[in-house]
C-alpha cells in the first residue's frame, strides 16, 4: 500500500499549480493551493497515507454523504418519494431542473437534493448539527472534530442560490422546516473540517458491506450500503459524473474544499486532498490521483 501511494504521489505532484482553489467564499479562497494528501484506510481499519494527509480541510459536499446516511438510518425507503436517485448531468448549484421537475431534486448529492435531506433529518433530531458532528467523530475515531464557524457564516452570508432552492422546494410542499435554519444545518455540515486519514476511516463502512471497524458496529444493512455506493458512482461527482466513471470507475464524492472519498467495494476507502479545483468545481489532483490509482490496482466496480 505505501509504495502503491508513494508511486501515486510522486505521479501526481508536479501538477501542482494547476486549477483554482473555490472562491465563492473569502474563507475558502485563501486556502493556500499548494496542497496535496492521500489516506487508504483498509478494511480493518488499517491506515496507509502520503503528503498532507493529516490536514484537515473543509469537506462541503463530502458532508452530503453522511447526511444521506444519517436520514437512511432514521427512515425507510420512502424517502425516494420525497428526492431522486436519477444523475443530474448539471451543476451542483443548478436551480433549472428543480422547477422542471416540482420541486423534486435530481438526487441527494446535488444542492438541493442534500437541502431536502438536511429537512427530512432536521424533522429527525433535535439538534441536527450535534448529531452529525457526532456521528462524524464515531465514524473517524476522532474526538476533536468540528465545524468552522468562520466558513459557515460566510456561507450563510452567501446563501441566495441555496436559499432559492429550499424556498422552490417549500413552494411545492416538499420542505416541512423553516428554510433559514435549515440552511444553517447545511452549512454547518458543509464547514466540519477533516483531514484525509479522518475520512478514509468515516467512509470506510462503504467499502466494507456498511459495518464500520472504525466504530465497531453496524452503520447501514448491506443492501443500503449497495443503494449509497450506487448513487456515489452515478451522481457524487456532479457534471462529471460520466468521466470518472470512465477514467476511475469508484463509487465516490468531492467537495469544494478539495477532497475526494472513494470507496473500492470489499478491500479499502481512499480519501484525496488537493485544494485547487477544475472547470467542474472538483479537485484536479484529487481525480487525477484516483485516475492512477485505479490504473495501478486495475480494478474498478465495472
Ligand atoms: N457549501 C457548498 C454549497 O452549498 C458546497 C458545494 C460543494 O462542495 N460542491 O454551495
Amino acid at each position: 500500500m505505501q509504495s502503491l501511494l508513494d508511486g501515486i504521489y510522486s505521479e501526481i505532484k508536479p501538477l501542482l499549480g494547476q486549477g483554482k482553489v473555490a472562491d465563492y467564499i473569502p474563507a475558502l479562497a485563501k486556502v493556500d493551493p499548494h496542497q496535496f494528501g492521500i489516506a487508504i484506510c483498509s478494511n480493518n481499519g488499517e491506515i496507509t497515507e502520503v503528503g498532507d494527509a493529516n490536514k484537515p480541510f473543509s469537506i462541503q459536499s463530502i458532508s452530503k454523504v453522511f447526511n444521506l446516511v444519517l436520514a437512511m438510518n432514521h427512515y425507510d425507503d420512502s424517502l425516494w418519494q420525497r428526492v431522486g436517485c436519477e444523475p443530474s448531468g448539471l451543476p451542483f448549484n443548478s436551480l433549472v431542473q428543480l422547477e422542471y421537475e416540482n420541486g423534486i431534486p435530481r438526487n441527494p448529492f446535488i444542492n438541493a437534493g442534500a437541502l431536502l435531506i438536511s429537512d427530512i433529518v432536521q424533522s429527525r433530531f433535535a439538534s441536527p448539527q450535534v448529531a452529525m458532528r457526532d456521528f462524524l467523530r464515531t465514524l473517524s475515531g476522532n474526538a476533536e472534530i468540528h465545524s468552522n464557524p468562520e466558513v459557515a457564516d460566510s456561507e450563510y452570508a452567501h446563501r441566495d442560490r441555496n436559499a432559492a432552492m429550499a424556498y422552490l422546494m417549500r413552494d411545492y410542499n416538499n420542505f416541512d422546516n423553516e428554510v433559514e435554519e435549515v440552511l444553517q444545518n447545511y452549512f454547518f455540515n458543509c464547514a466540519m473540517e477533516m483531514s484525509c486519514v479522518d475520512l478514509a476511516r468515516a467512509i470506510n463502512f462503504l467499502a466494507n458491506r456498511g459495518y464500520s471497524s472504525i466504530a465497531e458496529k453496524q452503520i447501514l444493512s448491506a443492501d443500503q450500503t449497495r443503494q449509497v455506493n450506487a448513487l456515489l458512482a452515478t451522481s457524487g461527482m456532479y457534471d462529471e459524473a460520466g468521466s470518472f466513471a470512465l477514467k476511475v470507475g469508484l463509487p465516490g464524492k468531492s467537495g469544494v474544499g478539495g477532497g475526494i472519498v472513494a470507496v473500492v467495494p470489499g478491500r479499502f476507502s481512499i480519501c484525496v486532498f488537493s485544494p485547487a479545483l477544475n472547470k467542474v468545481g472538483n479537485s484536479l489532483l484529487g481525480v487525477a490521483a484516483l485516475e492512477s490509482l485505479s490504473k495501478r490496482i486495475s480494478w474498478s466496480v465495472y
